[in-house]
Formats: structure tokens, sequence, C-alpha cells
């Protein structure tokens, strides 16, 4: 357990999946100091996938959304500060500054403050109608304008773009996706997985543009109308929703001179440069000791399992286990999981047909497997995850040959 008095009192900045996670999981694992737990949205911590999915449909509310009961941060002793920000950290006083004018001292401090929807900076960019999707308060703007015979035009064909077409599509809404890759999910699926996506969109009734690039947008009455692209083309929309990727809010931690590329450098411990100083999820760049390097990962998974690290070695418990990295996807009635990331992969395996709506793709480097993208194939996803975890050599021949159990594919 702690031994110096300062490390009994924790400040967690950022109360999203993974500040809201880290306070539950440092008083698991015994740590009994003061926990402060500072967000600057008004809401408990809550969790963001269904936001894109079973909220805009109306199939969940926010209660549901919440990551603990109404009474749990009260009950644990937590100190939930909403509605307030950190302004910035003087690591030699070790205290936060937060917008209020307050200053606090932490002895042990986890900056959790996410990442930001990446804007799109051309003319008619400030038009009203023109929303990105992160928070719950972005997705009740979103909700408003999904009706019925109303028609979205979505830039980029990412995780956020796809997720939100196939919800606006249930909702009897026109959608079209502007992509300037030539292919859907291009940063995060392989080949067959985007082609099988895009027929999956097309097929529901979603006009699909790829390779296109986006100029600017036009409007009436400061109200967007459409989207202009590279082409001389131009895409209508009563809305317009910008899905390009996410940038990392690790200007507090820069500014505080903390080893910061692309996110803000940590240890497997989840410990910055500054060994008071931890940072979990979306805003670090962090080991991924199964793929010997440094990577952003944006996931609830992977903030849960930094929030436990951070904790862990914050309590003095004994560190977790490390955790393949995975990644999940709800599109009409499919499902994607993906397990492992894709590097240094020398070739890939097909296991099923996609025309039968299941299927799995395995990248492999030699005999190991690096990752596998599993559509509505839950038993490969698990099965993949575990092979990953464990390094276990598979037998190429077997793998592709979707008669043998997938459990049966190990090398002898
Ligand atoms: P994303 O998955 O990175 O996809 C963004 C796509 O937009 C990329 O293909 C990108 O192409 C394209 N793009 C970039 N600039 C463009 C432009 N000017 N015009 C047209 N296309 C453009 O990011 P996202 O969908 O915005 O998601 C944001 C964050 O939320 C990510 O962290 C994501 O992982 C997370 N999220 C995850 C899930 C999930 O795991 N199920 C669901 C929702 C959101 P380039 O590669 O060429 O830039």
């Amino acid at each position: 357990m702690q031994d110096s008095r300062e490390s009994q009192s924790v400040i967690i900045l950022g109360a999203g999946h993974a500040g809201g996670t880290a306070a539950a999981a440092l008083r698991q694992a015994g740590f009994e100091g003061t926990i402060t737990l500072i967000g600057k949205e008004p809401l408990a911590p809550y969790q963001r996938p269904p936001l894109s999915k079973e909220w805009l449909k109306g199939e969940t509310d926010a209660a549901r959304l919440r990551l603990k009961g109404e009474n749990f941060y009260a009950d644990a002793g937590i100190d939930l500060r909403l509605g307030a920000r950190a302004t910035e950290i003087d690591r030699a006083g070790k205290t936060v500054q937060i917008s209020n004018g307050e200053t606090l001292n932490y002895g042990a401090l986890i900056i959790a403050t996410g990442s930001r929807p990446r804007k799109l900076n051309l003319p008619g960019a400030d038009l009203a109608g023109l929303l990105t999707l992160r928070s719950m308060a972005d997705a009740e703007a979103l909700k408003s304008v999904l009706a019925a015979g109303k028609s979205l035009a979505i830039v980029g064909g990412g995780y956020i773009g796809l997720e939100v077409a196939a919800s606006a599509r249930a909702l009897g809404v026109q959608v079209t996706v502007i992509e300037q890759e030539d292919r859907l999910l291009a940063r995060v699926a392989s080949g067959p997985v985007s082609a099988f996506a895009l027929g999956m969109h097309q097929g529901n009734g979603v006009r699909v543009l790829l390779s296109s690039g986006v100029t600017g947008f036009k409007g009436s009455n400061g109200r967007v109308s459409a989207v202009r692209l590279a082409g001389g083309e131009s895409v209508s929309g009563d809305a317009v929703l910008i899905g390009i990727g996410a940038v990392p809010n690790d200007e507090i931690a820069q500014a505080a001179g903390l080893r910061c590329d692309g996110g803000i450098m940590v240890d497997i411990a989840a410990r910055s440069s500054d060994p008071d100083i931890y940072a979990i999820g979306d805003v670090t760049k962090r080991p991924l000791p199964l793929y010997d390097r440094m990577f952003r990962l944006e996931s609830v998974p992977n903030a849960v399992e930094q929030a436990r690290q951070a904790a862990a070695a914050i309590a003095g418990a004994p560190a977790p286990k490390e955790e393949v990295p995975w990644f999940w996807s709800n599109q009409y009635d499919c499902k994607l999981q993906i397990a492992g990331l894709p590097f240094d992969r020398d070739r890939i395996i097909t296991r099923g047909d996609p025309a039968d709506g299941k299927f799995s793709v395995f990248h492999l480097k030699g005999d190991l497997i690096q990752t596998v993208e599993a559509v509505s194939a839950p038993a490969d996803f698990m099965a993949g995850k575990r092979m990953i975890a464990n390094r276990t050599k598979i037998d190429p021949v077997r793998l592709a040959d979707s008669a043998v159990p997938i459990k049966e594919v190990a090398a002898e």
C-alpha cells in the first residue's frame, strides 16, 4: 500500500470511460486515500459506444448508459466534480488548477482527458447543422435532425460514419457517406472487410462515395445545406456529420512538459515521463508488448485496461495481465469484432465466405496470428484473440478451411 502521505490523494482529470473506471479500480485495488474525479461534461461517467447506435435509435436512455449507479461515487467516497476542467498542472508544486479558480493538491495524478473529433477547416465549416459525435450533447444534437424523410451527409467512412449511417437508415433517413480513401474503414479494417461493409451499406440504401475529397460546405440562412466535393459535385443534406478521426487532448500535458508524441507517452503501468503522473485512454501513446511498439489506441477496452494498470500501480497492487487490444462495431445486424493489430503481417487468410454474411480475416506473420477481424463470427474472434495472446503457432491450411473447427487450427 502507499508509503508516503502525498500518495494518499489522487486526482483524475477527465470523467469519461477511462477516468470513471480508474476511480472505481483504485477502490477495488484497496486504495483508501482521497479520490477527486474532474469532468468537464455535466454528466457522471457514461458509456459512449451506444451513442452512435442504440441511443440514436431510441433503444436505450441516458440512465442505462451510466458507467456506475447514481450513488456509486458518494458511496465509494469519490469526489465527483462535474462541469469543471483542469487548466494547468504544476508538477513542481504537485497541484492542478481548476477552471473555477480552485487549486488542488495531488499525490498521484491521472490524466484521462480523451480525444476530440478532428475538425475540417474548410469554407463553411462554421455553419449550423455541421455536427460531430463524441459526447451525449453531440448525440442529442444529431438525434434531433434524424427523422424519416430527412437527409444526412456523412464525411468519413470510419466507425463513427458507418455506425451513424446504419442508425440513420433504421430511422428512415436518406444517407450519403463521403470517404476520401478508396474503401470504407480504410484505417481500421482489411480489404475484404471494407468490401463487405460497402456491400452491406449499399444494400441498406446508403449512397457511398469513395475517393471523394471535400472542399467546403454550402449553406442558406446560416445553416448547412450541402457538402461540396473536389470534383465539383455537391451532396445535399439537412445536416452533415463529420467523422474523420480523433485527436488526443494532450495539450495540458504538453504545457506541463510531459513527454508527448501524438499522445502522452506512458509505460506499461500507464506512468508518464513524470513518475507521479499517469495517463490513460485515448490521450495516451502506450507500449504494445505483443507488437513491440508504441501506439495510440482509441477504444473502450484500452481505456479500461490502462485504468486498471494505473490503479494497480498507485495502490501498490499486482499489475494486471496484459490484454490483446480489441474493438467492436455493430451495424445493421452485423457484428464486427477485431482483436489485435495488423502490424508486420505477411499475409491474410479469409475463413468462411463473405457472401454468407459471416466470415473472418486472419492476419498472419509467419505462423502467428497478428489480428483477427470477425464479421458475425464470434467464435473466430474469441479463439483468434486467445491465440494472439498465447502466441499460438497455427497451421494456415487448417485455418483457411472453415470445415476445420477453429479450436483445431493450432500447428501440431
Ligand atoms: P476513423 O475510424 O479514423 O475514420 C475516419 C475516416 O474518415 C478515415 O477513413 C479517414 O480517411 C476519413 N477521412 C479523413 N478526412 C476526410 C475527409 N476530408 N473527407 C472524407 N473522409 C475523410 O474515425 P471516426 O470514425 O471519426 O471515429 C472517431 C473515433 O471514435 C475513433 O477514435 C474511433 O475509433 C472511435 N469510435 C470507435 C467506434 C468503435 O470502436 N466501434 C465507434 C465509433 C467511434 P484517412 O485515413 O485518409 O484520413
